[in-house]
């Protein structure tokens, strides 16, 4: 299996990947084929359906050999197309950049959303922000689905993500070039790669290059507040006496509770150990 997928999959993928060309501009180093953007962006929802039955149905993951071959698949598709954490500071910045440079920046609704048929009432559906080749093949796609937005409406919109409690993450391909194609907005109870990491315990992020810090003087106490734990969408708020303190090893450095903290005690601090990927020609 390690073989064929060495010496057959991937560069099979990677052929398909190059076939036909383009160039999409040095930001975002987008240089995957029309074909590849084309077929992907259609089907982007069956796609995602696929993975949520695979990584939700107990039996796949109770059965020897449909975990092994789910887990093979998970990790063919983690290294090759995932996201990483920017905070909401960096997502502004990364969308003003992609403005001021020119791109395309299109929102419509979100695949997971789609893929398990899970639309609010209440809550911002559309929250899939594409640049680029990809922001106009999801116009060509989903004429009714995905409309173009101007740099001052992203930057609104993100915003008001991150007051829903959305985390934020570049969506990029590690092949050929680590290009970025799309900012997700994930509501954490919709998204599929979430949902597979906390049930099956698959790394579906790149961490973010932060970490947050609590200044415990400050914190008001998780009875009376509690908010932070209650928005960190990857479980790394606990409780020491009375105190919400974070765990570094699995803080993913989103933010959410930084810009939710009550008592001004949360903030994020660089770590110099973490890099981004898709991101690292965008942001300084
Ligand atoms: S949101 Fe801030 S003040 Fe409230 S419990 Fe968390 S760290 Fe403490
Ligand atoms: S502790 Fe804060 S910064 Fe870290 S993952 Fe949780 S919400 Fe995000």
């Amino acid at each position: 299996m390690m073989r064929t997928r060495k010496y057959i999959l991937e560069p099979a993928i990677i052929s398909i990947t190059l076939l036909h060309v383009g160039h999409g501009g040095d930001l975002l180093n987008q240089r995957a084929s029309h074909f590849l953007l084309h077929w992907f962006s259609r089907y982007e929802h069956l796609f995602m359906r696929a993975i949520n039955y695979l990584a939700m149905r107990d039996w796949v993951h109770r059965l020897k050999i449909t975990k092994r071959v789910v887990d093979r698949i998970s990790g063919l598709v983690i290294r090759n197309i995932n996201g990483e954490i920017l905070t909401l500071e960096e997502s502004c910045k990364l969308v003003e950049k992609i403005a001021d440079s020119g791109y395309t920046i299109a929102v419509g609704t979100c695949p997971c959303r789609r893929a398990r048929n899970q639309m609010s009432d209440e809550k911002p559906n559309n929250t899939d922000m594409v640049f680029g080749r990809w922001a106009e093949e999801y116009l060509e796609n989903y004429p009714g689905l995905y409309e173009r937005i101007d740099k001052e409406k992203a930057l609104r919109l993100i915003k008001v993500f991150e007051d829903y409690g959305y985390f934020h993450q570049l969506y990029g391909w590690s092949f050929p070039q680590d290009a970025a194609f799309v900012l997700c907005n994930c509501a954490p109870d919709v998204c599929i790669p979430l949902q597979a990491q906390r049930t099956r315990g698959y790394t579906s992020f790149r961490k973010g290059r932060n970490t947050a810090v609590v200044d415990e003087e400050s914190c008001l106490g998780v009875e009376k507040c509690g908010i932070c734990m209650e928005r960190c969408p990857f479980g790394a708020r606990y409780e020491r006496e009375g105190k919400s303190i974070v765990n570094t090893e699995i803080c993913y450095g989103c933010g959410l509770c930084v810009s939710s903290c009550q008592g001004g005690a949360s903030s994020l601090k660089r770590d110099s150990k973490r890099e981004l990927v898709f991101a690292r020609m965008i942001l300084d």
